[in-house]
């Protein structure tokens, strides 16, 4: 499959910057003017993605939310592990929804943590009693919360086709033990932090994926990117964007109820629709889902909003 027929639509010009590369959320751009120049440009567009497509309808604001999102929770982790931000003056085309960030070789595997049983993980676990090859306990409902939270990591599908849950040893396969290693225990100490943090604000954080990316051990003076660490050892930077309704399931804490699907504040409101009659939609036919009515579009914005407002205690 090509991107145009997920239904990515081409990316805008941006005077001053080269586009790279669109996924279903977001456009990636070298930027080749100004104080940043060499560095990349990752715009969050409005885009939304459901079962792996990307609607024909936008939410407005979303890229925004998002952007803002991540970048609030990129300095509450600041220092459990150096981020890929440098910078959010942005070209004024994609202000408010687009950042300055390191280029980064990105390692090819999905970090997960999972503090709670659901979505993928609860499908491996009812399968074999395992997620990402870990023995759970017995018993263990849709929602439950786990003894401790779990790296369970993934596996970047091509586009268009489903990430897959991997073992830990298929990550020692891609990126070498030592990476391996040190990539979950930060997921770990990651999930902690936030898990805290949402915790306080009456948000259970059920489960997260992450991104991260090396930079290059010896960086030569001039080039983009910050020398590594010495010895030669690369140093892991969290990448992409981190802690949004798109990449983790919030949950408002006081309506948890393990043993049943719980309200989210992610896109939990598009997929019922789509599933429902109404739409029409027949999700094993391959057809790409339709526009989505107004109503469910105002009512999932109202959820990112209320999302963002509640984590960072601001005003969207
Ligand atoms: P999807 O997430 O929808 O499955 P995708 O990951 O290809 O698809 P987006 O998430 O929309 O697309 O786009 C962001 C892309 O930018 C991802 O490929 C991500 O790995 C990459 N990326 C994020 N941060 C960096 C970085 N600092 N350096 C290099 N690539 C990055
Ligand atoms: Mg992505």
């Amino acid at each position: 499959m090509t991107t145009s027929d997920l239904g990515i639509p081409p990316a805008p010009r941006i005077e001053g910057a080269e586009h790279l590369h669109s996924g279903k959320v977001r456009d990636l751009y070298r930027l080749t003017e100004g104080p940043h120049a060499g560095r990349l440009l990752m715009v969050a567009s409005d885009r939304i993605s459901a079962f792996d497509f990307v609607l024909d309808t936008t939410i407005p604001d979303k890229g925004a939310i998002l952007t803002r999102m991540s970048l609030w929770w990129f300095e509450r982790l600041a220092d459990v592990v150096p981020h890929h931000i440098v910078s959010n003056d942005v070209p004024a085309s994609v202000a408010g929804r687009a950042v300055v960030c390191e280029g980064l070789d990105m390692y090819a595997v999905e970090c997960v943590a999972r503090g709670y049983l659901t979505g993928s993980g609860l499908l491996d676990y009812r399968a074999t009693g395992e997620v990402c090859g870990i023995p759970l306990p017995a018993g263990l409902e849709d929602g439950g919360r786990l003894p401790e939270p779990i790296f369970t990591p993934a596996a970047k599908a091509a586009v268009g086709d489903h990430d897959e849950n991997v073992s830990y040893d298929a990550v020692v396969g891609v990126v070498g033990p030592d990476v391996a290693a040190r990539l979950r225990d930060v997921t770990l100490a990651v999930y902690a932090r936030a898990e805290g943090i949402a915790r306080e604000r009456g948000i259970i954080l059920a489960d997260t994926k992450l991104e991260f990316g090396s930079r290059p051990a010896s960086g030569e003076p001039g080039e983009p990117g910050e020398p590594g660490e010495p010895g030669g050892v690369a140093t892991i930077v969290l990448a992409d964007e981190v802690l949004t309704p798109d990449s983790s399931r919030f949950w408002p804490a006081d309506e948890w109820v393990p043993g049943r699907q719980q309200p989210s504040y992610d896109k939990q409101i598009v997929r019922n629709w789509l599933l429902s009659a109404e739409s029409g939609w027949d999700r094993s036919s391959g057809e790409k889902p339709p526009p989505l009515p107004d109503a469910v579009v105002e009512r999932t914005r109202a959820r990112y909003v209320e999302a963002f407002e509640r984590l960072t205690g601001q005003t969207f």
